[in-house]
């Protein structure tokens, strides 16, 4: 039985990072899969958010995936904290994950800075609760961009630890060897890891205070324009071929970008652009505004109705615990907790 699970945090502005290298995805997997997709507001507290800003957040990641074309009927689409299955298996996988797991995680470094010691407890923990979003519904797959394939392997290392912590009892239950999955993470294509417009050594992020390091879903065709032509880049023209983008991090990056965008590959890309920057830059703005203008525009038209936001994430909330729920009382049945049946 295939599964996919995934999540995106609603912690600002959605930019063209999450699109190519996570919500893009979760569409084209809606054929093959069941789908399960979150947004992950639990993830988002992790580091301070403003209510009013937490909420309308939310709400915009919602209307993000239905533009892009998740149907929520058919799949599941729904809000972290409105199951609490997420939290309670967190917990559980706080007690299996060791610490020195942890410390190995390289978003934790990154986003907790110099002052490691100001960071929330949540922060370090963050990697647990994204074992238990996935393995609370023994999700088979999981698309994400290439920066989080540290933390699926995390989560591998979890179900791997609870199968053999509790192996005897998972037997004596009738659950045979495997409790939980070893998920399947999926990173592929040109644009799994798309970097900052500024800088081609760091990732496009929500969280990067400058705006012209990414390009948001929001943006209007002008913003999209403006923002590729100051793109930084190196003077040299459009290499013919791929290993001519070696050691050209920014030049990669957008060729990336619009082989993402165009369902293509780098190589393609290229052999149409090869030569200055100037024509290609023009023809990846056309492109990107061709392709974020009808997302944007669905986008707005959901967000201006909250309320069937919110009617949509509560019929997913209650179809998602109805698949959680049985899986955690098995949990707790494994691990030795008593509860009322
Ligand atoms: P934050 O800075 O708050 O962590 P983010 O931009 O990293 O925000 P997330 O909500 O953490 O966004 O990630 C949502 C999905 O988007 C994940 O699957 C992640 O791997 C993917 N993603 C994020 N940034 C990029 C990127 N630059 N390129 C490709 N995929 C990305
Ligand atoms: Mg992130």
């Amino acid at each position: 039985h295939q599964r996919v699970f995934s999540g995106v945090q609603p912690t600002g502005n959605l930019h063209l990072g999450n699109y190519l290298g996570a919500i893009k995805r979760f569409v084209e997997l809606q054929n093959h899969y069941e789908c399960i997709y979150c947004v992950v507001d639990l993830h988002a507290i992790t580091v301070w958010q403003e209510p009013k800003d937490l909420s309308r957040a939310t709400r915009e990641v919602t209307a993000a995936f239905i533009a892009a074309g998740i149907d929520p009927r058919a799949h599941i689409v729904f809000n972290q904290s409105q199951v609490a299955e997420h939290a309670e298996l967190a917990w559980v996988f706080n007690c299996v994950a060791r610490m020195g797991w942890l410390n190995r995680m390289t978003q934790f470094k990154e986003k907790a800075g110099k002052h490691k010691e100001n960071a929330s407890v949540g922060l370090f923990a963050y990697p647990n609760l994204m074992a238990a979003d996935v393995l609370a519904y023994k999700a088979t797959h999981v698309p994400v961009g290439e920066d989080q394939k540290q933390h699926l392997e995390l989560a591998r290392d979890i179900a791997q630890k609870f199968n053999m912590d509790y192996a005897e009892r998972i037997a004596e239950l009738g659950h045979g060897e495997q409790f939980f999955p070893l998920t399947e993470p999926l990173i592929a294509g040109p644009a799994k890891r798309v970097m900052s417009l500024r800088d081609g050594q760091k990732k496009m992020s929500k969280s990067d205070p400058s705006d012209y390091s990414r390009i948001n879903l929001m943006d209007d065709a002008d913003t999209i324009s403006l923002k590729i032509r100051k793109a930084k880049t190196d003077p040299e023209p459009l290499p013919g071929e791929v290993a001519g983008l070696e050691g050209r991090p920014e030049a990669a990056n957008l060729v990336g970008i619009y082989a993402g965008l165009a369902d293509t590959d780098e190589q393609a890309v290229l052999a149409e652009f090869a030569g200055p920057f100037s024509r290609f830059k023009q023809a990846l703005a056309d492109l990107s505004v061709e392709k974020l203008s009808p997302i944007t525009a669905e986008m707005r038209r959901l967000t201006a109705e909250p309320d069937q936001i919110d009617a949509i994430l509560a019929d997913g909330a209650e179809r998602a615990r109805a698949i959680a729920r049985p899986i955690l009382d098995d949990v707790k049945d494994v691990v030795g907790f008593v509860r009322s049946t």
